[in-house]
């Protein structure tokens, strides 16, 4: 069967990367989460100083970026790659609403997307490759055969964001989470270099009232459709 590219689109926290998994999953693709990508730039940027809440030092970070290796390593028990930045998993210390409240203005440096996107492009130059992010359907990859831009109010999509902080044990209020959805909203939709929009050729999906199942079905659905036609 042909393989196809699958840009996944979307605010923060409407759901791309659990779709995006179950259907790289379904459909034996790659997935690649890109924000995990910029996560760990800032991450990393964090640990040495360079970031933090009242500063941040842009020049240190690009002479820095040649020494930030990112790596996707697949873990079987998981079912996807997890994040190694220099050879470490830091995929849960990524999550942490710490990294959330500064990666937003880490994404807003035009040298670190043209590494990252560069990165990005390499991974699925293959195909068969389903990545979510902010501008996959735009700048990463503007010829996928298939583009979903994910959508859901932002108090729908601060709760799933504080359950999943709150399931693993972090100390965060409900408050804090929507503030910090709604403020990256803003700051990716109004950046610069590559905003936050819905590319024209892009699927809309609200899924404020869908349960993952149904999404699931909906979207599979377009997927197949999508895989015969191409
Ligand atoms: O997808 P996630 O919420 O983990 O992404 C974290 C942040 O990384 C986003 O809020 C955005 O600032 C940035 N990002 C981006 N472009 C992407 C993916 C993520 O600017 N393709």
């Amino acid at each position: 069967m042909k393989k196809i590219t699958i840009a996944i689109d979307g605010f923060s926290s409407t759901g791309k990367s659990t779709v995006a998994k179950q259907l790289a999953n379904k459909l034996k693709y790659v997935y690649v989460d890109s924000g995990a990508m910029y996560r760990a730039v800032t991450f990393y940027a964090m640990k040495s100083g360079i970031i933090s809440d009242s500063f941040f030092n842009v020049n240190e970070l690009l002479k820095n970026l040649k020494n930030i290796i990112l790596e996707f390593k697949f873990n079987d028990k998981l079912g996807f790659g997890e994040m190694y930045l220099n050879g470490v998993n830091v995929e849960k210390e990524i999550r942490s609403l710490d990294v959330s409240k500064l990666v937003s203005k880490v994404a807003t440096v035009p040298e670190v997307r043209k590494v990252l996107v560069e990165e990005q492009q390499e991974m699925g130059k293959q195909k068969g490759v389903v990545m979510d992010g902010r501008d996959i359907g735009t700048v990463v990859f503007p010829f996928a055969e298939l583009k979903l831009f994910m959508n859901a109010s932002a108090e729908k999509r601060a709760q799933r964001r504080y359950d999943e902080l709150i399931d693993r044990g972090d100390n965060v209020s409900f408050d804090e989470i929507l503030k910090n959805v709604q403020y990256r909203d803003h700051i990716d939709s109004t950046r610069e270099d590559s905003p936050l929009y819905k590319a024209e050729d892009a699927i809309e999906i609200d899924n404020s009232d869908l349960s993952l199942k149904d999404q699931f079905n909906f979207i599979y659905k377009i997927v197949q459709k999508r895989i015969n036609e191409s």
